[in-house]
């Protein structure tokens, strides 16, 4: 199985491509986010600043600077609300166009944090399974890639991926 799932800060991640779960303004913000960008340094901001932005579910590709990691892929997951405003399919998108994004730049190993769990409200245990039935996905579609991992911040988040992994 070519999908890892860990607890740690993908901060320190020496992949090709970590994933960020940012906003639609690709300007930083808090979590996830925040950290990468403390992390990536100033130049990263500057990068993101010539993007002119993100659509909720697509990805854009930058540098990683000081990070470990070769690039970033900025991806704004859906905010929840509720259910029934297409959450589980934008979701969905992030991974899959993160991946793909990845991929065209030639990336074989990309990390990703749990998009949207945070401060976006998604219920975990659902975006666990919309998270790694994706990823398997294109790992069917994509047998160079070599490793994606999901880097899981706390244990309870750990937890709910490694259900979602036996679920598969
Ligand atoms: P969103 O706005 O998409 O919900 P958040 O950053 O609020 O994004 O949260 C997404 C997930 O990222 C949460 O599980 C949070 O605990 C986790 N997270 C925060 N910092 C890090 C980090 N350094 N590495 C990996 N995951 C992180």
């Amino acid at each position: 199985m070519k999908l890892s799932i860990e607890q740690g800060d993908i901060t320190t991640y020496a992949v090709d491509a970590i994933v960020n779960a940012a906003n639609c303004s690709l300007l930083g913000g808090g979590g996830v986010d925040g950290a990468i960008h403390r992390a990536a340094g100033k130049q990263l901001l500057a990068e993101c600043r010539t993007l002119h932005g993100c659509e909720t579910g697509k990805a854009k590709i930058t540098k990683g600077y000081q990070l470990p990691a070769k690039y970033v892929v900025h991806t704004p997951g859906p905010i929840w609300r509720g259910g029934n405003h297409n959450e589980a399919q934008l979701l969905a998108n992030s991974y899959r166009n993160s991946l793909a994004v990845a991929w065209e730049h030639g990336c074989r190993t990309v990390a990703f944090p749990s998009i949207s769990t945070g401060v976006y409200h998604f219920p975990l245990e659902q975006a666990a399974d919309i998270a790694v039935q994706t990823i398997a996905q294109f790992l069917q579609t994509h047998p160079d890639m070599e490793r994606v991992t999901m880097v899981c911040f706390d244990h309870a988040t750990y937890q709910a991926y490694e259900r979602a992994v036996k679920r598969l």
